[in-house]
């Protein structure tokens, strides 16, 4: 998938989070969409190959867990008293559907051969792929980003539904 595909992949699976959080849940959303292309950076290395080791569960989960570590490590530093366990496990897991959300919108794709996703690789070698779209169909990046943005705000009018009603 290309940039918008993968932006309104994060928004949709992140969508549930704004209903149940709000405004908590809308940040995350935000920081999903900004780690969900992370995998993506296999372009820029001719050595790594094109949907190779960044799109493994193992480097998604590597790099979550760094961000857990590293936030719990930079927020028990801050003079202030912050629940620093429970923050960076949060951070740590929007990392990680973030970059699942990435996984999953490559897996939408065609993706033949070397171009398939192998979530598991090396441990289980077979891909994993729906192949319902070209990875550059402008018509399939553009409606995943329309849907993100619709599912995000039915998700917000929910959440905002859901303390007023609960206030009323
Ligand atoms: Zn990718």
């Amino acid at each position: 998938m290309y940039k918008n595909g993968h932006r309104g992949a994060a928004l949709v699976l992140m969508a549930p989070l704004t209903a149940t959080f709000g405004i908590v849940g809308l940040g995350m959303s935000a920081l999903a969409v900004a780690v969900c292309r992370l995998p993506d950076l296999d372009h820029d290395y001719s050595w790594l190959a094109h949907r190779g080791p960044t799109h493994t569960i193992w480097f998604v989960s590597a790099v979550a867990g760094l961000v857990s570590v590293g936030s719990y490590a930079g927020l028990s530093m801050l003079p202030v008293t912050l629940p620093a366990f429970p923050l960076a496990l949060l951070l740590g897991a929007t990392v990680l559907l973030g970059l699942l959300s990435h996984l999953f919108a490559d897996a939408l794709t065609v993706g033949r051969d070397t171009h398939a996703i192998r979530p598991f690789h090396p441990l289980f070698p077979h891909p994993f792929r729906l192949g319902l779209v070209r990875a550059d169909s402008r018509l399939a990046n553009s409606l995943l980003l329309a849907g993100g943005v619709l599912f995000q705000g039915l998700a917000f009018a929910i959440s905002i539904g859901g303390i007023t009603g609960a206030v009323a």
